[in-house]
């Protein structure tokens, strides 16, 4: 029995990663992700990114390990890996935001995140905030469609 799975982190952009860069990661992890039927969202803010991945838990598991291995980021912080019930970000197979920082009052909650304390464990107060700040996006973008 397949079980969705959730994952969640943040990372460093490497030194000097170009903005035609992004494009390139975006239009490789779309078309993989669609063939994966991996779904998720990547912000970019700060020179620093945070996904989430949400799919089939192999799926997920493997499309993570080739981002970990990517050096075009580094410092890899999971916030969060978990089984859910149902997809956040169902209809993005990689939705993308780039954000100016303290654009939103849970900006820093996010991509400012104390790395010590989150190694220990991550408060359940703390993993709320972190999706639902990324779920606002979802929620801004399928807002405009309507
Ligand atoms: P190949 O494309 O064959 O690349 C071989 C190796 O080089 C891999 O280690 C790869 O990570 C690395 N690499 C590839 N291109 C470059 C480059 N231009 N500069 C430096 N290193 C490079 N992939 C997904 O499938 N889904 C995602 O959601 C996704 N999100 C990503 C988010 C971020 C922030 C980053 C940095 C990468 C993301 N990727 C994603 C890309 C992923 O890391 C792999 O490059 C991609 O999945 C192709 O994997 P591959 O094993 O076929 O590697």
């Amino acid at each position: 029995m397949s079980q969705l799975f959730q994952i969640v982190y943040l990372s460093a952009a490497a030194k000097g990663l170009a903005p035609a860069e992004v494009d390139d990661i975006l239009i490789v992890a779309r078309a993989r992700n669609a063939s994966a039927d991996v779904t998720g969202m990547l912000l970019y803010a700060d020179k620093s990114f945070v996904q989430v991945l949400e799919g089939e838990r192999t799926n997920v598991e493997a499309t993570f390990a080739r981002i970990a291995r990517d050096s075009r980021h580094t410092g890899i912080l999971v916030l969060l890996k978990q089984p859910i019930s149902a997809r956040n970000f169902r209809d993005w197979s990689m939705g993308f935001e780039r954000l100016q920082p303290g654009q939103s009052a849970d900006f820093d909650a996010v991509f400012h995140i104390d790395r010590a304390v989150i190694e220990e464990r991550m408060t359940a107060p703390q993993a709320d905030k972190v999706m639902v700040f990324l779920r606002s996006f979802y929620s801004a973008a399928t807002r405009e469609q309507l």
